[in-house]
C-alpha cells in the first residue's frame, strides 16, 4: 500500500485534532449500542463521517483512525478535497443538493449520491459508461428548500431512476424535520422504503440519522448514518 505510506510521510494529521479519536470512539460505541438494542447486526451499518467546512487534513486524520466513508455537501469543496486526497482509500458520499449543471462533475468523484430529488437531476446523472450508487431523498416537511421529493412524488421519481442507465438505486435518504420526533419520521421513511422495494427489491438501504438522532435511525432500520459534529466537533463556519 505505497500510497498510504506516502500520505503519512509528514507529521500524522491526527496530532492536529485533539479529541477527534475520542469523539469517533464514543460515536462508534453509541452506534454499537443502538445496533444491539435494535437486535441488528453491525455489518448492516455504514457510518459516514460528514466533514463539510472542515479542512482536508481532518479527513486525513480520520483516515488514520480507519474511517473510510466521508460525506460532503458542497460541490466545490467536495471536489477539491477528493482531488487532494485521491491517494487515500476513501469512499465519497455526496449528501447535499446537486445542481443539474454540476451533476456530471459530482459523478466524477462521488461514489454515492444521497440526494436525488427530481427528474431533471436523474436525467443529468444518466450515463452509459459507468454506474453510480444513488439514494432518492424524501422530504418529510412542507418546505421545498429542505430538499427531497414529496412522498406523493416518490414512486414516479423512483420509476425514473430505475429506467435511467448509470444509476443504481440503493434506497431512500431523509433528514428528520426540525422540531418533530425523529423516530416517527424515520418510521415513515422505513414505510416508504418498503413501498419502493415493491418496485425495486434491491433498494433496501436507508440513509438517515445524524449526530443528534442516529440511535432512533438505527432503531428504524437505517443502513447509512451521516454523522458530522458529534465526531468532528463544531464546524468552523456554518452557512
Ligand atoms: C451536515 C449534514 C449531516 C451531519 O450533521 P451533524 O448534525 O453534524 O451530524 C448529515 N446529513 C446532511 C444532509 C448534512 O448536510
Amino acid at each position: 500500500m505505497q500510497h498510504v505510506i506516502a500520505a503519512h510521510q509528514n507529521e500524522p494529521a491526527l496530532s492536529s485534532f485533539p479529541g477527534l479519536a475520542e469523539r469517533l470512539a464514543a460515536v462508534q460505541g453509541g452506534v454499537a449500542d443502538a445496533v444491539q438494542l435494535a437486535g441488528r447486526s453491525a455489518d448492516e451499518i455504514t457510518t459516514i463521517v460528514v466533514t463539510k467546512f472542515h479542512p482536508a487534513s481532518l479527513i486525513e486524520a480520520l483516515a488514520e483512525l480507519g474511517v473510510h466513508d466521508i460525506g460532503e455537501n458542497r460541490h466545490q469543496e467536495a471536489q477539491a478535497k477528493a482531488q487532494e486526497l485521491a491517494a487515500l482509500d476513501l469512499r465519497w458520499h455526496f449528501i447535499g443538493q446537486v445542481q443539474g449543471k454540476k451533476a456530471r462533475q459530482v459523478r466524477a468523484y462521488a461514489d454515492v449520491i444521497h440526494a436525488v430529488d427530481r427528474e431533471s437531476l436523474v436525467a443529468a446523472l444518466a450515463s452509459d459508461e459507468s454506474v453510480i450508487d444513488a439514494f432518492v431523498q424524501v422530504n418529510l416537511t412542507d418546505d421545498p428548500a429542505r430538499g427531497g421529493v414529496s412522498p406523493d412524488g416518490l414512486i414516479p421519481l423512483v420509476e425514473r431512476v430505475l429506467e435511467t442507465p448509470g444509476l443504481r438505486l440503493l434506497g431512500l435518504m431523509a433528514v428528520a424535520p426540525l422540531g418533530a420526533a425523529p423516530r416517527a419520521a424515520f418510521a415513515q421513511v422505513r414505510e416508504l422504503g418498503e413501498r419502493v422495494q415493491q418496485l425495486a427489491p434491491d433498494a433496501t438501504r436507508l440513509s438517515m440519522g445524524m449526530s443528534a438522532d442516529y440511535a432512533d435511525a438505527v432503531a428504524e432500520g437505517a443502513t447509512h448514518l451521516r454523522i458530522g459534529s458529534a465526531i468532528t466537533g463544531n464546524r468552523p463556519r456554518e452557512r
